[in-house]
């Protein structure tokens, strides 16, 4: 009798066994999911394994096996590599192998039931080369031979007259095609001979064999070229490629210059997709139908068969980190995966993470260093103290220092990116007579202004409210909206230069279909001054942008984080490495309250050596990563005799079953979020293996014996809070 090994979808770490279904006349196989019946509901399973038993061996058990209700896929999803990864990441994250699972498909992987209408496109495509009649003609061939194929929109733009001959004479036919994303569109390639520095970085990572390299290039030292080389080889070997990137619309040049190269051999796959189109891409990849993906975060799940070489690109963004279960890291399962294929593993930044940094000092990875600018020399930087600026009565959003700059590239029409990591338009609405602040309703954290929507918001938990105009504890109508956001200083800078056309990206600009693109390729038309949060300091390269001003530039290091002085650091480098990219040179002002410290005077250097030394003896007293592993264990409830107990019952659970080399932080109370009372506890240890094992323990006898709290476990969490 056929039966199969099923795990079922629910995300209870009680429940993280496989149950057995029979399933004699089905076309099943590993990897497939399948809907069975568990406590009287159907549901989602996955198909761990399929084997023969024999009937007296069912009939033996001490329960009756129910059969496979059917079938949801036609054929297998998950090969035996990623299933393993699940498994890997199951146990190294501390999740359940079935959240596991679903982290790797597309989000709720539905072929067919989600099939909205899609629009359709025309495009025009290249079949064969022919005897044409003018030169435009036989321009217009060559363009189109040369790029393969074009929305017929794009070739209209160029050769709209030319057209209807080229049909006619069946150089090129029409299709009808799903218009998808905006990365649909073919750009053109510029051939590009590398420099020295490039063609010495290469032959470095020269090798077959599986092999981590942190490639350690300063902004602007051609990475992307790089890049773009290595991945021409190994689709020459006939291997796949995988080029992770942080988030996809803030780098849409890198998008553009792999499809521009390879066009359309590419995939993209990130978040924005719907999920028919990420179901399409993944079956390409599946099917072999593409070898080169350039994919966010969960791109590192696509079901390669054949991958010759990984780029973990800004190797150290935050978002490589998931933030909800399964807290895995991306890093983690790149390497995993190119174990498994035996291929190169490319990780590259700016500024790494001190952990691959200092892995890569200590020869686990092989350090490659690209030192200089293709064209210019680094931006000249300067730091400018705030508190100095104002007692000279200069405004507190903007030192004049920063202001001349802005005009001079006004003035040389030249483009700025001013960058404030805030939105909304003030933090803090308080009442200037009694001092009150007004607070969100469900956490412990003041309302944000929202000026455009004069609305109050809470950037944790998202409640929003008409705002108010007296205060509610002593009806007082003097309120005051202290600190700034991006909404109020674009008001300001608006203000100095009333013809400058300001771009401003922030969370709440960029939250519908593409909108990122339509605000880059505005700033890029008829921008004059780029200004948004820190999701304008990854990735882009505009040759005109020569000055790129902080504003608040140390906010960061008054946050509780052991890591905030790596975060000021990194975003202040990134920031400036936006400055004179191209071939005129760039500036950079950073204006802060706290100019002397070394995560400030660093990055006025560029200088990443300095820094790293300097936060790595610091990391050293206070006993944090690199030098050891961290994990949290927060627990929450709406009652805080119930966090309080349960919090004491799992320290009192870690303390039995731990070894000496773990050292416990807390239980302390974290602020209070949605209306759930919050408890931490931090375990450090010297091995991440042991430290995973025993905390597998505690999740599961937490969720076993029914506790009436929420477990949320965290290896190497990125925040604390
Ligand atoms: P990074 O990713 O290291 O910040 P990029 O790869 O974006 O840098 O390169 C910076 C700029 O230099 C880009 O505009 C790119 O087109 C250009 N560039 C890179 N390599 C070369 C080269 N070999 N010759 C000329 N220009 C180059
Ligand atoms: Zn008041
Ligand atoms: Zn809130």
């Amino acid at each position: 009798m056929k039966v199969a090994k099923i795990y079922i979808e629910y995300e209870h770490m009680a429940l993280n066994q496989s149950y057995l279904y029979t399933c004699e006349y089905l076309n099943i196989e590993r990897g497939m999911r399948v809907i069975v019946n568990f406590a009287n509901k159907d549901i989602v399973g996955f198909v761990e394994e399929v084997m023969e038993m024999n009937p007296q061996e069912l009939e033996s058990m001490s329960y009756t096996i129910k059969s496979v209700v059917s079938l949801l896929d036609k054929e297998s999803l998950l090969n035996d590599e990623l299933l393993e990864l699940a498994n890997y990441m199951s146990k190294k994250t501390v999740a359940p192998y079935i959240s596991c699972l679903s982290a790797m498909l597309p989000s709720k992987l539905k072929p067919r039931s989600s099939a909205k209408p899609i629009k359709k496109e025309v495009w025009v495509v290249f079949k064969q080369e022919r005897q044409v009649k003018t030169k435009k003609q036989s321009e217009a061939m060559e363009y189109i031979q040369q790029m393969r194929e074009l929305s017929r929109a794009s070739f209209n733009k160029k050769y709209k007259t030319q057209l209807t001959y080229l049909l006619s004479v069946d150089v090129v036919y029409l299709e009808e095609r799903e218009a998808i994303t905006a990365f649909r569109e073919v750009y053109e390639d510029q051939a590009i001979s590398l420099v020295d520095m490039q063609v010495q970085a290469i032959r470095q990572m020269d090798c077959d064999a599986h092999n981590v390299y942190l490639l350690h290039g300063v902004t602007g030292s051609g990475k992307t070229e790089v890049f773009l080389q290595m991945a021409q080889k190994e689709i020459d070997k006939n291997k796949q490629v995988l080029i992770l990137v942080p988030e996809i619309s803030l780098t849409p040049q890198m998008v553009k210059r792999v499809k521009a190269r390879f066009k359309d051999q590419v995939a993209i796959y990130h978040s924005s997709l719907n999920n028919q189109e990420k179901y399409e891409q993944y079956q390409k990849v599946a099917r072999n139908e593409v070898n080169i993906v350039v994919g966010t975060r969960s791109g590192v799940f696509m079901p390669f068969t054949n991958l010759g070489l990984i780029i973990m690109d800004e190797e150290h963004d935050q978002s490589y980190k998931q933030a909800s279960t399964p807290k895995y890291h991306t890093k983690d399962m790149a390497i995993r995966r190119g174990e498994y294929h035996q291929c190169k593993v490319l990780l590259a930044s700016a500024t790494p993470s001190l952990e691959s940094y200092a892995r890569a000092l200590k020869g686990v990875y092989t350090l490659v260093e690209m030192k200089h600018r293709i064209f210019n020399s680094m931006p000249k930087t300067s730091v400018i103290d705030m508190q100095k600026a104002m007692r000279n009565n200069e405004n507190y959003m903007l030192s004049d220092t920063l202001k001349q700059a802005i005009k001079q590239r006004l003035d040389a029409h030249e483009q700025c990116i001013i960058l404030l990591n805030r939105r909304g338009y003030a933090p803090i609405l308080r009442c200037i007579d009694c001092g009150s602040i007004k607070m969100c309703p469900h956490c412990e954290l003041a309302l944000n202004f929202h000026k455009t929507s004069q609305r109050l918001v809470c950037h944790t938990c998202g409640y929003s409210q008409v705002s108010i105009y007296e205060c509610e504890s002593c009806h007082s109508k003097n309120l005051k909206y202290v600190g700034m956001g991006t909404q109020k200083l674009e008001e300001y800078i608006q203000e100095c230069f009333s013809n400058a056309n300001i771009v401003r990206m922030d969370a709440d600009t960029t939250n519908t279909k593409n909108a990122h693109q339509k605000l880059l390729d505005k700033f890029e038309r008829e921008g004059d001054i780029l200004l948004g949060t820190q999701m304008i300091a990854k990735g882009l390269d505009y040759e005109r942008v020569t000055l790129v001003g902080v504003v608040n530039g140390d906010v960061l290091l008054n946050r509780s984080d052991y890591r905030c002085a790596e975060l000021t650091f990194d975003l202040l480098v990134q920031a400036s490495g936006r400055s004179g990219r191209g071939k005129h040179a760039g500036e950079v002002y950073i204006q802060v309250y706290d100019p002397n410290h070394y995560a400030i005077q660093c990055a006025l250097n560029h200088d990443y050596k300095s820094f790293f030394y300097q936060e790595m003896k610091f990391r050293h007293l206070a006993n944090y990563p690199p030098y050891l592993y961290i994990s949290s264990i927060i627990v929450s409830h709406k009652e805080e005799s119930i966090v309080k107990r349960e919090i004491q019952e799992i320290q009192q659970l870690l303390l039995e079953n731990t070894e000496d080399n773990f050292r416990l932080l807390g239980p302390i109370a974290l602020l209070k979020i949605q209306d759930m009372y919050r408890y931490r506890i931090i375990i450090k240890s010297k091995q991440e293996t042991s430290m995973a094992d025993a905390l597998m323990h505690v999740y599961k006898v937490h969720n076993e014996t029914r506790k009436k709290s929420r477990i949320e476990v965290n290896i190497n969490p990125y925040t604390m809070d």
